[in-house]
């Protein structure tokens, strides 16, 4: 084995680490680190540190770490059958068990399955699938897509257009032109101090209704969101947001793709958020949460309407020019199958509802009244904490003074691993779904003295 040395030099000469500041990873001016196992909340590192994972990964590791059961089902599946195409009606019996699975969880208007790899790839298939949609109706301009500042939707060309944080579009030529951003559903941050919540929906509803109006709603074909903001904020809707969204897209005729990254397959104490917040999507966004990363796989769920589109667009031009080398790869769709089933078998759907609703109490008892915290919200294990300068007038801190990063890393001081958000002093919570009252009373504990050693 090499020793850790070796292997931080080795780190800074030849890994392009993705979401970092790549000169001061090769100066040494951030610190590297090597994780070596995990085994449910928690994961070890190479200098012997076990640190609480209150972020899951990327909020993907959902049935926590070191289940042997999907272990199992990878290695038998690479044993017997490591890989074949899904082209031209080709499958295995992992891939095909998984689609039933996933279209048995889905809203009852969902029609079928197409697998990718990532978050990204499955949002730029549903993208290209909407104009395609579009063309074999015979409305070729009507091809804009309405995303919401804050959106998460990947980092590709596309879905880094879609994407509303600064920091992905910003020296990149980004956003493409077809996308257009409207207001984000982020009561705290955009509604003024005294606006109610059903007075800030109905600006957001005006917002959406005003781009619509001015770009001409034959010129846009859907709107893209996640049922709660992920990496923008960890937002839940405000009451009654999608309902008041859904009605004026159906009104135009635009397709709702609800991004279900993170929130798909229990997130939020349900399977899935459209159902918990009442969307009714065309096409669903799936990733994380369909193996809790144990091997990399992704998915577009189809609604009737859009599928038979597709049909009649094969019957006239042939074959669906869409496709990749490992889309439905086995050895992810066996992992995908082996985490449903543990997922069902634990009750963990459960678990993240009742914990999740415990762990926000104990995150409101710990820090909810300290002077600079301005709310601590959340649904089922998707939780955060805001910090504000001035808690009355609702002023944020200036941003170049990194009270979430600070807090964050005083946190993992305590060894416990949270998140501090890209765009905001957010810290983020969103662990694996097997977390213990216990140990959400831990981190709870931990973040209050993180805080103090930050903010006195
Ligand atoms: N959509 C949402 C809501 C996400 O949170 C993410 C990633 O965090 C993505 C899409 C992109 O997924 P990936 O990183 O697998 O490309």
């Amino acid at each position: 084995m090499l020793k850790n040395d070796q292997l931080d030099a080795w780190d800074r000469e030849n890994f392009f680490h993705p979401s970092t500041h790549l000169a001061d990873f090769a100066r040494g001016d951030l610190p590297s680190r090597i994780i070596t196992g995990g085994s449910g909340c928690h994961i070890e590192d190479r200098d012997g540190n076990r640190l609480l994972d209150a972020f899951a990964g990327l909020y993907c590791v959902n049935v926590g770490y070191g289940r042997q059961e999907i272990a199992e089902a990878i290695a038998d599946q690479a044993r017997e059958l490591a890989y074949y195409h899904a082209y031209v009606g080709h499958g295995t019996e992992a891939s095909i068990t998984l689609a039933k699975m996933v279209l048995d969880r889905a809203p009852a208007h969902m029609s079928k399955v197409y697998f990718g790899l990532s978050g990204s790839d499955a949002n730029e298939t549903n993208i290209k699938l909407v104009w395609y949609y579009n063309n074999i109706l015979g409305r070729p301009e009507k091809k804009k897509i309405i995303s919401r500042w804050r959106g998460y939707h990947g980092s590709g060309l596309m879905t880094g257009s879609l994407t509303g944080l600064e920091l992905f579009h910003k020296k990149f030529d980004l956003p493409l032109a077809q996308v257009l951003h409207t207001e984000a559903p982020y009561y705290y941050r955009r509604a003024d101090v005294d606006q109610s919540e059903a007075d800030f929906v109905a600006h957001c509803v005006a917002e959406l209704e005003a781009l619509i109006e001015r770009e001409g709603a034959d010129t846009i074909a859907a709107f893209i969101g996640e049922p709660a903001l992920g990496t923008g904020g960890l937002v839940p809707p405000p009451d009654g947001y999608w309902p008041a969204i859904q009605e004026v897209l159906d009104r135009h005729d635009i397709l709702l793709i609800a991004d279900e990254v993170v929130t798909g397959f229990g997130r939020l104490g349900s399977m899935f958020g459209s159902d918990h917040y009442g969307m009714r999507p065309d096409i669903i966004t799936i990733a994380k949460g369909l193996t809790s990363a144990y091997a990399p796989l992704s998915g577009s769920i189809i609604g009737d309407k859009v599928w038979k589109v597709l049909e009649q667009g094969t019957d006239e031009n042939g074959p669906i020019g869409h496709g990749w080398t490992y889309s439905a790869h086995p050895i992810g769709a066996a992992a995908g199958v082996a985490n449903l089933k543990l997922i069902d078998s634990l009750g963990l759907i459960d678990n993240a509802r009742d914990v999740g609703a415990y762990f926000k109490s104990a995150l409101q008892a710990a820090v909810g009244e300290h002077a600079h915290v301005g709310e601590v919200r959340g649904e089922g294990l998707l939780c955060a904490v805001e910090f504000v300068e001035d808690r009355e007038k609702r002023q944020f801190f200036d941003p170049s003074r990194k009270i979430g990063p600070k807090v964050n890393e005083a946190l993992l001081k305590h060894s416990v691993i949270s998140r501090a958000m890209p765009q905001g002093d957010i810290l983020g919570f969103a662990p694996p779904f097997c977390l213990t009252h216990a140990e959400a009373d831990e981190v709870a504990g931990k973040l209050a003295h993180a805080v103090k050693d930050v903010l006195g």
